[in-house]
């Protein structure tokens, strides 16, 4: 499939990297065109890596995570905008505190959404990706990003909805990324149960609550991309500051990955075009531009 085009929308730089990477970097690969949105500038990020934690990074930090933005855009092969939003930082405490004034999850979602459409009406993308309604992640911004996406998906088609924002675009499809999957985990395990090797997830393993379910019986959608699993872990350490390049995300040796999942996982939110499920391509039942109805 070529001649796509595909936009993913994130809360912070790396989400990209980290949920859906190898999907974006395989249709970059096969010519579509792929555009990253990400709507803040993940100014509240904490330096996640020690290597990372030197004098002269955090003064910078700013300029620093647009370097390493910029970096893993180049080994996904993705083009990238900022949607200019301020990181509104994960409270912690009980109870919570609020959120620092000005951060995006406080701004009026018209005023994100209509940011979003104008950025959909330029780019008229076939295919968006978000996340589900709970961020993937309790993030007040990952929470927003999913409202946000979703307002946008549906208003930018309509002429009446944000007429300053660029003639009306209509997408045809919406998916959430579903990446923490407890079925993909299991199998991990049992390969290193099977050998009597210690399994290097066992901590995420033990954290999983019986009651939180699999998110994998939501998954309408596998896309084959394990020979872009190394991009995506390229485009993850071009995140210095916030990935530690010894953390768990690289635990598992990438032949097992691709041996063992070689697919990456959404959900079809919302469709304007038919198309059946089980699906193995994002752009199922969409016709490219030049195949008009003519
Ligand atoms: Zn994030």
């Amino acid at each position: 499939m070529s001649g796509f085009r595909l936009m993913a929308v994130h809360a912070h730089p790396d989400d990209e990297s980290s949920k859906g990477a190898a999907t974006m970097a395989r249709y970059a690969d096969e010519g579509n065109d792929v555009l990253v949105v990400t709507l803040t500038g993940g100014e509240r990020g904490d330096i996640l890596n020690p290597a990372m934690d030197v004098p002269g990074i955090a003064e910078r930090m700013d300029e620093v995570r647009r370097e390493e933005m910029a970096e893993a855009a180049r080994i996904l092969g993705v083009q990238q905008r900022w949607l200019g939003f301020v990181d509104s930082g994960l409270p912690e405490g009980d109870p919570l505190p609020p959120l620092p004034e000005g951060s995006f999850a406080l701004v009026p979602l018209e005023e994100s959404t209509e940011a979003l459409v104008k950025v959909v009406r330029e780019f008229r993308p076939h295919v968006m990706i978000t996340y589900d309604e709970n961020g993937g992640y309790p993030h007040p911004d990952h929470i927003r990003c999913h409202q946000v996406s979703m307002a946008a998906y549906e208003a930018a088609g309509q002429a009446d909805k944000f007429p300053d924002a660029g003639e009306p675009w209509t997408v045809s499809k919406i998916y959430y990324t579903h990446g923490f999957l407890r079925r993909r985990l299991e199998l991990f395990k049992e390969e290193y149960d099977q050998r009597g090797a210690p399994f290097p997830l066992q901590e995420w393993y033990d954290r999983w609550r019986p009651e939180h379910g699999d998110l994998m019986c939501r998954v309408t959608t596998q896309i084959q991309c394990g020979k872009y699993f190394s991009n995506r872990d390229d485009a993850l350490r071009a995140h210095a500051t916030q990935i530690d390049p010894n953390g768990l995300f690289f635990a598992i040796p990438l032949e097992l990955q691709q041996r063992i999942w070689p697919t990456e996982e959404y959900e079809l939110a919302k469709t304007r075009v038919r198309t059946s499920i089980p699906e193995d391509d994002l752009f199922t039942g969409i016709k490219p531009d030049n195949e008009g109805s003519s």
